[in-house]
């Protein structure tokens, strides 16, 4: 029996999950207590849950400020799918709607109520009428003038301290620097705050740049792999997002641009479309994604180099929130960094800017980790390699580069330093073009010296003489590349340079190495995806908010066929159960019927496998026959094993594994979910190895009874 805590239980219960993520318990402990809170926590860490939970457990009502209707809106959806009575006061709504509202807190019928900050006077007579029994600020940063969003809405959010003096205070952010921390406790007046600080670390997310070469094919290439999943492409310029946006249209992908310029309604029916999973794409600039609780997005791409490390973090951390590895890409170009450092000297605080901006490059340059470059920045040091970005998959190798060094900065000093790096690279590879001949240049000595390199190979070298500091560009000289003095002892002192092999393009190898594997349609994913989307259409929310891509996972893995083995799975709660429940069991069951060859009754099925098993067939085999999944005939297996069967699991996991993870049981206080295990080994365990070490451990316990 599990011995799991009241909380734990509410969790569970309302919410569907198996454990709380790092910092959530405590959070929601402190406000129990009554004590006001600074809870900051990366975008997808899950804040909501920090208040959302509280208020279920206190007798009146929770106030959650936010500044967004769109945000609110889903919020509400979402609580309201969970058996939550929640509701949201803006200025959108009609007074009708606004009185019903009303009416509900005052009868105490609504658990928590969300209002703009600018709509908190509507409320201002039903507050004497009612106990507020929590606070909640979320993005709570947007009070500060420090922070990167400030709102002047905000800032009279100071006197809800001395209106409710006796009620907590949660304010949420995931805004980390310190400036704008302080500023948030002392404007909100909070008292004595407790403040909790998150890892900012997103493990699921991968990490990978790449050079910004034909970028429209790597994106299309990329999104023709994964036809039903959502991303968000960011870039700098409105142009490029509608430009981007009709190319991939043109190649019959579903996306749509976004930005500040579009019209209001427009923009609207586009974010609409996106989080009901009825865009596939979007091309946005930065404009787009504050505000956007979609947990299904699967991937980021940056298009265009971002102005700075908050600014990426913020972006790509719209990936992947309900947990599920997802993929992040940043392209970067030159052209990118010319231009983002002439906006960045031109405008307010240029120095900062650019030293923001030049970290940023450090990063895109980055030659080892770049998850703990990212984390460094944001103030956390780790020692281990992340094994989840591009340079931890694909460390670079180096080479003596000097004598390819000697030739490219002779190359720029043949050239008098008056020329951008395009035309350095056609010089040392001899090109034939308009604009060598016009200026004689095949007439100057090293002309044509470097002809074995490719194009692409010799940009990325200067580039990395650049970013060595051997030479550097004059942004204010029509991007002519210049020698430094550091570039006098390579040419005339015998200095050594290393330069690192160039990589090709993830997407190239990609290429060489699949043969073009298409998307599987007919998978348990697919069913259940396509059933979820339906119901969305139905109850009009978005498909995320009946189930997240997680729990669809998770019942393609378990395939649970039962009231009670749905109700194990993480992210399912009791209301889901009770309004979901048969419609999505009966459509495992019936996957089950189809591909199973049609087994007569469950029982049957396992017998079957047990039959091939005792002929001598390996599990794959078996799979193989049975146009099974190998995790399905690894659950025969086990099952089989409690069953009373005799079937040597040791084969499939190991004795350490089994100790691990019987360890694990108890630390975890024995979930009934694969998942809680999953995550516990960073997703370094198959779920196979926890399944069956599972049964093991089980059968052990019952014959020790
Ligand atoms: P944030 O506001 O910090 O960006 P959210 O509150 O929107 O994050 O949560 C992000 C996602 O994580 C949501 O899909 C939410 O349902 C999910 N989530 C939150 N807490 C948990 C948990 N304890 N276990 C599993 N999923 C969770
Ligand atoms: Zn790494």
């Amino acid at each position: 029996m599990t011995t799991a805590t009241p909380l734990h239980q509410t969790l569970k219960t309302f919410f569907g999950f198996e454990k709380f993520r790092p910092n959530q318990e405590k959070i929601i402990s402190a406000i129990l207590d009554k004590k006001d809170v600074l809870a900051i926590m990366p975008t997808g860490g899950g804040k909501s849950i920090c208040f959302q939970l509280p208020a279920l457990l206190f007798p009146g009502i929770t106030i959650v400020i936010s500044p967004l209707i769109a945000l609110m809106k889903d919020q509400v959806d979402s609580l309201k799918a969970n058996g939550i009575a929640a509701c949201c006061i803006n200025s959108s709504q009609s007074d009708q709607v606004q009185q019903a509202h009303i009416e509900a807190i005052l009868r105490n019928d609504i658990k928590l109520v969300y209002v703009a900050p600018e709509s908190l006077s509507y409320l201002e007579n039903t507050f004497n009428q009612i106990i507020v029994s929590l606070i909640a600020i979320d993005e709570a940063h947007c009070i500060s003038s420090w922070g990167h969003d400030f709102r002047p809405a905000y800032t009279n959010l100071g006197y809800l301290k001395n209106r409710f003096p006796s009620t907590p205070i949660l304010a949420l952010t995931a805004t980390a620097d310190k400036a704008t921390r302080t500023d948030i406790c002392q404007q909100l007046n909070l008292h004595n705050p407790t403040v909790f600080i998150s890892s900012f670390d997103r493990k699921n997310l991968s990490l990978e740049v790449r050079p910004a070469l034909d970028r429209v094919k790597q994106i299309i290439d990329f999104i023709e792999k994964k036809p039903h999943e959502s991303g968000i492409i960011y870039c700098l310029s409105r142009k490029t997002t509608e430009e981007l946006a009709e190319k991939l249209q043109n190649s019959g992908i579903n996306a749509k641009a976004y930005h500040a310029g579009l019209d209001n309604l427009v923009r609207a029916q586009t974010q609409d479309d996106f989080i009901n999973d009825d865009c596939q794409v979007i091309c946005a600039t930065i404009a787009f994604g504050m505000g956007i609780d979609k947990s299904n997005v699967r991937w980021v791409i940056h298009y265009n180099l971002p102005k700075n490390i908050e600014g990426y973090y913020q972006e790509i951390g719209r990936a992947g929130r309900d947990g599920l590895p997802s993929e992040t890409i940043l392209f970067e170009s030159y052209g990118d960094v010319i231009q983002l450092q002439k906006f960045a000297s031109q405008g307010l605080n240029a120095e900062v800017q650019l030293s923001k901006l030049e970290r940023m490059k450090q990063y895109a340059d980055a030659v080892s980790c770049r998850r703990k470059i990212l984390l460094s920045y944001f103030g956390e040091i780790v020692t281990e390699n992340c094994g989840n970005c591009d340079v931890c998959k694909n460390p670079p190798e180096f080479f003596d580069g000097t004598i390819l060094a000697q030739k490219a900065l002779s190359a720029i000093a043949r050239l008098k330093e008056s020329e951008p790096l395009p035309v350095i690279v056609d010089f040392l590879r001899g090109s034939k073009n308009a604009h060598i001949f016009e200026k004689e240049y095949q007439n100057l000595k090293t002309y044509g010296v470097g002809n074995t390199v490719s194009w692409h190979d010799w940009n990325q070298y200067i580039i990395q003489l650049i970013n060595h500091g051997y030479c550097e560009i004059a942004f204010h000289q029509k991007n002519h590349i210049k020698l430094t003095s550091l570039a006098h002892e390579v040419l005339f002192n015998g200095e050594k340079v290393q330069l690192t092999t160039v990589h090709k393009t993830t997407s190239e190898k990609e290429i060489l190495r699949e043969t073009k594997i298409k998307p599987k349609k007919d998978t348990l994913f697919e069913v259940l995806r396509k059933l979820r989307y339906e119901l969305s259409k139905e109850e009009s929310v978005p498909a995320y908010v009946i189930f997240s891509d997680a729990v669809l996972r998770e019942m393609e893995m378990n395939r649970p066929m039962s009231d009670d083995e749905l109700l194990a799975i993480d992210g399912v709660g009791k209301a889901k159960l009770e309004k979901y429940g048969t419609t999505f069991i009966k459509a495992i069951i019936e996957f089950h019927k189809n591909k199973a060859i049609k087994p007569k009754n469950e029982k049957s099925t396992y017998k079957e496998t047990l039959a091939l098993f005792e002929s001598g067939l390996s599990p794959e085999a078996i799979a193989e026959k049975r146009s099974l999944g190998v995790s399905t005939i690894m659950s025969h297996f086990a099952k089989l094993y409690q069953d009373g069967h005799v079937i040597d699991l040791y084969q499939f996991v190991s004795k350490e594994d089994v100790a691990q993870i019987a360890a694990a049981k108890i630390s975890l206080e024995s979930p009934s979910a694969l998942k809680p295990y999953f995550d516990y080994f960073e997703e370094q365990m198959p779920y196979d190895k926890i399944r069956l070490a599972l049964a093991i451990i089980e059968k052990r316990n019952q014959t020790n009874l």
